[in-house]
């Protein structure tokens, strides 16, 4: 089953996904993650994207695209993804079913992290004292919320119309939201089980 995590940032995407991972045997792609990774061991597009990613914006569709077509080739027998952080965009997303599609398989269901601006800003607030990650100060985290806004929360209706899309309070506990997560995913497996179709990924 491929599941897209989806919210705005510091929504608790990553763990959520990260307790999937280790609880259900999915796997997890993290376009942040990756990205972060590339910087890190310091690789052409690692140098490519930091400036961009410190401002709060979104790096081209073309470098996120293609990061993911590479882990789907890396992973062909995956009992499923975590979409993570990723489609981002409409043409991310359209190439994501395009991607999925080529591989007999689709997105499943994607649970969408309902939460509150402000709480958002306080939790970001903190984790920048903890970690201090660039992209996390005051103004960068303001650019990524408007990045969140304007080009990714318009695929809220593309999924709402596809049927795939399911909402949960992101505001809830950790323990809370990771059973709500649990609930839709325990039920889709029964759907799928009773419909016969096997639990193609
Ligand atoms: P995240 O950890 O998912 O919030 O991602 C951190 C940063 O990486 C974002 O603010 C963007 O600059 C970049 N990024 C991650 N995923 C994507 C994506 N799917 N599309 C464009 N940029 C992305």
């Amino acid at each position: 089953m491929n599941l897209i995590l989806f919210g705005p940032p510091a929504a608790g995407k990553g763990t959520q996904a990260k307790k999937l991972v280790a609880e259900r045997g999915f796997v997890q792609l993290s376009t942040g993650d990756m990205l972060r990774a590339a910087r890190t061991s310091g690789t052409e597009l690692g140098k490519r994207v930091a400036g961009i990613m410190d401002s709060g914006s979104l790096v081209s569709d073309e470098i996120v695209i293609a990061l993911i077509e590479e882990q789907l080739n890396l992973n062909p027998k995956a009992a499923g993804f975590i979409f993570d952080g990723f489609p981002r965009t409409i043409p991310q997303s359209t190439a994501l079913d395009d991607m999925l599609k080529s591989r007999g398989s689709q997105v499943h269901a994607v649970i969408r992290l309902k939460v509150d601006e402000q709480a958002l800003i306080n939790r970001i607030t903190k984790r920048y004292e903890a970690e201090g990650r660039a992209d996390d100060n005051p103004e960068a985290f303001r650019k990524r919320l408007d990045a969140y806004t304007n080009q990714t929360a318009p695929l809220i209706d593309v999924y709402r119309g596809q049927g795939k899309l399911q909402e949960i309070d992101g505001m809830a506990s950790m323990e809370a939201v990771s059973a709500a997560i649990a609930g839709i995913l325990d039920a889709h497996a029964k759907t799928t089980k009773a419909k016969g179709a096997g639990a193609k990924n």
